[in-house]
């Protein structure tokens, strides 16, 4: 289970409006991904499903309950940061349970936990390594198994990849599309990038100037275009 439903959200800074009223309905299970030019508000939407943003106006529901005012830790959802956002000193093992060893977990569930998310991320071999010593694509598995072992209802993904070189890229699209099948979860992932949008998705929801200009699969987007704005940002022939 992880619905999550957004009713009539808006964000403002102050007296800058720059979410503007967004109703959207993300299926259990599905890999949504929010699309858009730097600024149109991907990130701070994003921010707002997690729990890191204040909500102004309008609700946020997590499987029909009511999560607008609740803190991250109370959401059951996963931001999956970029893969700088490890801990430098610690090895792959204690980075990726370091969320389960805070809250207090048994030793052994924390292993076997561990254990379970290296498994699904191939990272077995590399759990006595830092950070330091991985590569680029394997940091982002790291970032990915601390997410994974809370088990949550929905990961949340603000450009994971943007930091990788161009070929890993790539590689690591194919990662994040065989873990969405393997964990069967509700994805929400942004990005600026059309290709990884189109790639990947279940549903794009293209995002202008705070508000949301068409929802659809890859194909309807690419096919039926609502307007020219969608048109030339996915790149469709019309
Ligand atoms: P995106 O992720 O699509 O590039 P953001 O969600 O980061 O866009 O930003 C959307 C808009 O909100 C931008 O105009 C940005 O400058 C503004 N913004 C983001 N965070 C803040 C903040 N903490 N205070 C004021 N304005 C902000
Ligand atoms: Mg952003």
């Amino acid at each position: 289970m992880g619905s999550i439903s957004l009713k009539s959200v808006e964000k403002w800074f102050g007296d800058v409006q720059v979410i503007k009223g967004i109703d959207l309905d993300i299926l259990d299970g599905e890999l949504i991904i929010f699309v858009g030019p730097s600024g149109c508000g991907k990130s701070t939407l994003l921010r707002m499903i997690s729990g890191l943003e204040e909500t102004s106006r309008g609700q946020i529901m997590l499987d029909g309950n009511d999560v607008t005012h609740k803190v991250p830790s109370e959401r059951e959802l996963s931001m999956v940061f970029q893969s700088y956002a490890l801990y430098p000193h610690m090895s792959v093992e204690d980075n990726v349970g370091f969320a389960l060893k805070t809250a207090g977990a048994p030793k052994a569930e924390i292993e076997e936990k561990v254990n379970n998310a290296a498994e699904i991320l191939k990272l077995d071999a590399y759990m006595d390594r830092r950070p330091k010593d991985l590569s680029g694509g394997q940091r982002q598995r790291v970032a990915i198994g601390r997410a994974i072992v809370r088990k949550p209802k929905g990961f949340l993904f603000d450009e994971p990849l943007s930091n990788l070189d161009a070929s890993l890229r790539v590689d690591m699209r194919f990662e994040i599309a065989r873990l969405h099948k393997a964990l069967e979860t509700t994805m929400v992932y942004v990005t600026h990038d059309q290709v990884e949008a189109m790639t990947l998705a279940d549903r794009i929801v293209v995002l202008k100037d705070g508000l949301i200009m068409q929802v659809g699969s890859p194909r309807e987007l690419y096919e039926k275009p609502d307007n020219v704005f969608v048109a030339q940002f996915i790149g469709s022939p019309k």
